[in-house]
């Protein structure tokens, strides 16, 4: 059903959110109502709104991630509390503004650099509050040990609320039966036909990806899926020629088969040694790999610029070779961790000045992930329908705090790599935005016109 306006999605987080909150409520109006001056308002401090933000806080989609949330609040209020409550000894010197101001700030930087030290980011927030609100109402007196007292418990009841909340309710609603989508193509006796080959391909998302791009943006295109047998490229090639397509796109197995079968190699198509996309003009054919600029794209839209960058890639497959020797090419300096240790070298062997091997035990992994600023997984570890899953992911903690970890599955949306990258703290991006742009790109080349991916983007997530 179509609303006149956008409505915001609904998920179990924003459900286990309002029944924290709802608790929090039901729980804290009666301590409001015991309000009493003496004792520095602590009941009444341990008010209703307080706890709904300790709740939601700490929240999260897991019983996991919501009990590290809370222990990062927890640790925060009580590093805050006992840094402003300490500062409180300074007595009467702190009613001096030039003592005050400084004494204020080095406290919170102090804060911060404990809560960074123990490797607890979203602690740093909490740590800096707790000391402003006990130092600047008040220099000293009973009322300021009570006010950081009543955010701990808050703090703790909060947890235990939302913890409740979450071990009782399920972390995801039953996946709704997902519809046939909708490819409707008008079909005029000019329409162009590209397709996507491979063996297999019947699951390839290609054909509602572009025909939903062909129809938001009014071409005059239709896509098909089309399956090739291995070993057959030659052949399809006649045959695409000769059924007039304006191009296709390939997957596996036939990437690297279809090189030496083509007219003309853009640069990215020799560099990667592999072609995505192939354009038939007038004849002749043209071949694209669309997937190492995809990639950098996606990494723009993060805000990562890699010259110069260090970045951990993990696997040694052909959509790392792809991502690799891009970032490579663009001044990054990338370590390969594989299992077999030899892709890697092999790997590497392109570019050695940029690129350096390891294996893939937890220690090469902890090593790698030192010192990084992006951390790529181009292995199948965690992907939809295959039972291969990463040993531990001890090799996390390692990361720098302002990491990012993009893993170039999609499917589904958040693996487990993701869902741990996240409980620690740093950003995480999944693989959409290297299958949209790389798609976008591919589009632009058949079409020969500039298409927005932003746009892209939005048209494709309401059916992807
Ligand atoms: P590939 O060529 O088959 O490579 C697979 C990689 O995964 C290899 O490096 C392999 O290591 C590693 N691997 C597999 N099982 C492993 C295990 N149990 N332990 C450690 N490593 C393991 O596949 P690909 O085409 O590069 O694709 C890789 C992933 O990227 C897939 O999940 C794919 O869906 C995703 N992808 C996404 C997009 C996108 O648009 N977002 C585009 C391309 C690919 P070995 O060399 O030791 O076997």
């Amino acid at each position: 059903m179509r609303y006149p306006v956008p409505l915001p999605r609904i998920g179990m987080r924003v459900v286990k959110t309002a029944v924290s909150v709802m608790l929090s409520y039901a729980l804290f109006v009666p301590f409001g109502l015991l309000y009493r001056e003496e004792l520095g308002g602590v009941l009444g401090q341990l008010g209703p709104l307080y706890a709904c933000i300790a709740c939601i806080i700490c929240t999260q989609s897991t019983l996991g991630q919501t009990f590290q949330q809370g222990i990062s609040r927890l640790i925060g209020v009580v590093v805050g509390g006992a840094l402003g409550t300490a500062t409180l000894l300074l007595g009467p010197a702190l009613d001096n503004p030039w003592v005050k101001v400084p004494v204020l700030g080095a406290v919170c930087v102090a804060g911060v650099w404990l809560c960074l030290l123990i490797k607890r980011p979203t602690a740093c927030g909490m740590a800096c509050i707790l000391p402003c609100v006990i130092l600047i109402t008040g220099v000293t007196g009973v009322t300021r040990y009570y006010y950081a007292a009543a955010r701990i418990i808050e703090t703790i009841v909060g947890l235990l609320i939302a913890l409740g909340v979450n071990a009782a309710l399920p972390d995801h609603r039953p996946e709704p039966k997902r519809e046939v989508k909708d490819m409707q193509v008008e079909l005029k006796n000019t329409t162009r036909k590209l397709c996507v080959i491979g063996d297999p391909v019947g699951h390839s998302k290609s054909p509602l990806i572009q025909n939903t791009m062909i129809r938001a943006l009014g071409l005059d295109y239709i896509y098909l899926c089309q399956s090739v047998p291995r070993g057959q490229c030659r052949e399809w090639l006649e045959c695409a020629k000769f059924a007039g397509y304006a191009g296709f796109n390939a997957t596996m197995p036939h990437k690297e088969e279809l090189i030496p079968l083509l007219d003309e190699l853009d640069e990215d198509a020799r560099l990667i040694g592999a072609v995505n996309t192939v354009c038939i003009r007038d004849g002749r054919t043209y071949g694209y790999n669309t997937d190492g600029a995809g990639f950098l794209r996606a990494l723009a839209d993060e805000g990562v610029e890699p010259a110069g960058t260090a970045v951990t890639v993990l696997g040694a497959g052909g959509a790392a070779k792809a991502v690799c020797l891009k970032l490579a090419r663009a001044g990054a300096r990338v370590t390969v961790c594989n299992r077999s240790r030899e892709k890697a070298e092999a790997l590497c062997a392109h570019d050695p000045e940029h690129l350096t091997a390891m294996g893939f035990t937890p220690e090469d992994l902890a090593a790698a992930a030192q010192g990084c600023r992006v951390l790529v997984n181009c292995t199948s570890l965690g992907m939809e329908g295959t039972a291969g899953q990463f040993a531990d992911f001890s090799f996390l903690d390692a990361l720098p705090r302002e990491a990012l970890v993009v893993d170039l599955i999609y499917a589904p949306a958040q693996t487990e790599l993701l869902r741990q990258t996240d409980l620690r703290g740093h950003r995480t991006a999944n693989g959409m935005g290297l299958l949209v742009h790389q798609a976008v790109l591919a589009l632009e080349h058949f079409t020969q016109t500039r298409i927005d991916p932003e746009e892209m983007k939005e048209r494709l997530s309401e059916v992807l």
